[in-house]
């Protein structure tokens, strides 16, 4: 169980990575997220997560500048994360993509790559690139975002490295039983995505209630329901005191029966799209 900001769970590889780290998705590129990003550095996170389709990650690698030379840190403490966007998929284009993205974060190697989403047909050819990319040592990790069971067991068939991350939509709302279940039991580490339901679960009487019983917001009683649950979590704010609360929640423990009435409020309900229907 993560203790604290910066504690991590080992993946399958060996590679750590914090249970708990910022996202930027739809966080304007310019000075909105080269703030967000430093923010989130000299606050603690050691955690950044991005992907080329968000537009954002030269302000990512600025912000990352900043942040270590204000913190007082260096590049190998920090956990970076993109993605390769489905219009790039495929092998050539995939490693292409690769390097574009390092490129516009002025970074010599990423700590995670992800494929966004399994575009049918062509998510095998890009996971292919994304081992050659694992084995030339340009990553320290790589995984899949979006993918159902069955896209994992498609992906199993052909390859010899297993993804060591599948980051999906989990939220109250949406608790991913089976999906989740498999991942553990493959080894593959489970990372929510709209950990807070894009801000729709902050007014829910339940939560409020277990919230009230701690002295903490709702948005923390999820991200700690996550990492009791063993789910990597990046929620995403661009405003500082959202940054440091969302990051303390450490200090208190919820009790199996708040994590099951947590449980309880699944409608598998989602905000983004369903992986097996997805037109972008
Ligand atoms: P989140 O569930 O993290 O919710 C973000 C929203 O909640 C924002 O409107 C934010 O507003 C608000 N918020 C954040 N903290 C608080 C708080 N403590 N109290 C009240 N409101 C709060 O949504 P995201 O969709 O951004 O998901 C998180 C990250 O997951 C993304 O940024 C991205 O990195 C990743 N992601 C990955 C996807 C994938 O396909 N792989 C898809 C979608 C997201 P404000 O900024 O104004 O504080």
């Amino acid at each position: 169980m993560a203790k604290n900001l910066q504690d991590t769970v080992t993946l399958a590889n060996g590679v750590k990575i914090p249970w708990l780290g910022l996202g930027v998705f739809k966080v304007k590129e310019g000075r909105e997220v080269v703030d967000a990003v430093r923010t989130a550095i000299t606050s603690g996170y050691r955690s950044i997560d991005t992907a080329a389709i968000y537009g954002n990650e030269e302000g990512v690698g600025q912000g990352i500048k900043e942040g270590l030379k204000e913190a007082g840190i260096s590049r190998e403490d920090l956990f970076v994360t993109s993605k390769v966007w489905n219009a790039d998929q495929g092998y050539e284009s995939t490693l292409a993509a690769y390097t574009a993205s390092l490129k516009r974060l002025d970074l010599d190697y990423l700590d995670l790559y992800l494929i966004h989403w399994p575009v049918k047909g062509k998510y095998k050819e890009t996971w292919r690139a994304m081992e050659t990319i694992y084995n030339e040592a340009k990553v320290r990790a790589i995984g899949v975002s979006n993918f159902h069971v069955h896209h994992l067991k498609d992906l199993f068939q052909d390859f010899k490295i297993k993804p060591m991350v599948n980051q999906v939509e989990y939220h109250p709302r949406l608790v991913q039983k089976e999906l989740r279940a498999f991942c553990k039991e493959q080894g593959i580490q489970f990372e929510a995505w709209s950990p807070l339901m894009q801000g729709k679960l902050l007014d829910n009487p339940t939560l409020q209630e277990i919230a009230n019983k701690y002295g903490k917001s709702i948005a923390q009683v999820i991200i700690r329901w996550d990492l009791q649950n063993g789910v990597v979590t990046i929620p995403k704010s661009i405003k500082e005191h959202r940054i440091i609360e969302n990051s303390n929640v450490f200090d208190f423990e919820l009790t199996k029966e708040d994590m099951e009435q947590i449980d309880a409020l699944n409608q598998n309900q989602r905000v983004g799209s369903d992986p097996d229907n997805f037109n972008f």
